[in-house]
């Protein structure tokens, strides 16, 4: 991680009832030691029907894990039926926000200019975006991976200074290796993550892209977590299933501490 603190976050999709939640939340609590919290920074992402329950046992019990939601609209408020806006998510003291997750782009026609905007409105609410990127398997097949997942990266933080580009956390989650139990190997997500560096680097400045935590996301599990975050540019973690499964992601929260 090179002295970058690094994250653990669970993405848990639109799975688990609030109350659900709350037990996935403890079990995660109790089966870590404090000196792992402070170590590696771990977040849960439940969907907005179980955010103000994780928020009431979180600041209830002084429990160390932060929390966010999976999506943020581009507009503050009005007519925007099934929206939530970065307002509401920070009134419920949210500290992330997931932008530009693949399923958002494939399912919901999230182009770049979106993921952008939704960039921005995250920055604008003092959210931190967890911005996605990644190639699917055509991409990767083509061997223009690379390409492909820096031109997301620029997209989405176009016309940003570099103070602002420091806030942000980068998820490089290539489509192939999501939900399929397919994972990187340890060599192609370091190729991509350091990629990633290299371009915030030539954008934004060294000491810029030096800060930036660049997670890796794509079936990881507790077996393969080691090796995944051995790669001197990846900075953690972001996990889909696997995080519904209490000592699965203990165990990946404990790896990375
Ligand atoms: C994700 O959707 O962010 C993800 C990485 O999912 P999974 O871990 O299930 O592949």
């Amino acid at each position: 991680y090179q002295g970058r603190r690094p994250l653990i976050a669970g993405n848990w999709k639109m799975n688990l009832t609030h109350l659900e939640a709350i037990g996935l939340v403890q079990k995660v609590a109790f089966g870590l030691k404090e000196p792992e919290l402070e170590a590696a920074e771990v977040v849960v992402v439940p969907p907005f029907t179980a955010i103000r329950s994780v928020q009431t046992l979180v600041q209830g019990d002084k429990i160390e894990i932060g929390f966010g939601g999976q999506d943020l609209s581009v507009a503050d408020s009005g007519a925007y039926t099934g929206e939530i806006s970065g307002a509401q998510l920070k009134a419920l003291a949210c500290t992330y926000v997931v932008v530009g997750h693949s399923e958002r782009r494939a399912l919901h026609a999230e182009t770049d200019e979106v993921v952008a905007a939704k960039v921005r409105k995250a920055i604008e609410h003092e959210l931190v975006p967890i911005l996605c990127v990644g190639e699917g398997l055509d991409v990767r097949k083509a061997g223009e991976h690379v390409p492909y997942t820096t031109a997301q990266l620029d997209a989405a933080l176009e016309g940003l200074d570099a103070a602002t580009v420091a806030g942000v956390v980068v998820a490089y989650e290539p489509v192939w290796a999501i939900g399929t139990g397919e994972v990187a190997t340890p060599e192609d997500a370091q190729e991509v993550c350091g990629a990633i560096r290299a371009r915030l680097a030539e954008r934004f400045g060294p000491e810029t892209a030096d800060v930036v935590r660049i997670l890796y996301g794509g079936s990881v599990k507790a077996g393969n977590t080691a090796g995944i975050l051995a790669g001197p540019d990846v900075d953690g973690a972001l996990v889909g299933g696997a995080s519904l499964d209490a000592d699965e992601f203990v165990s990946i929260c404990r790896t990375a501490a």
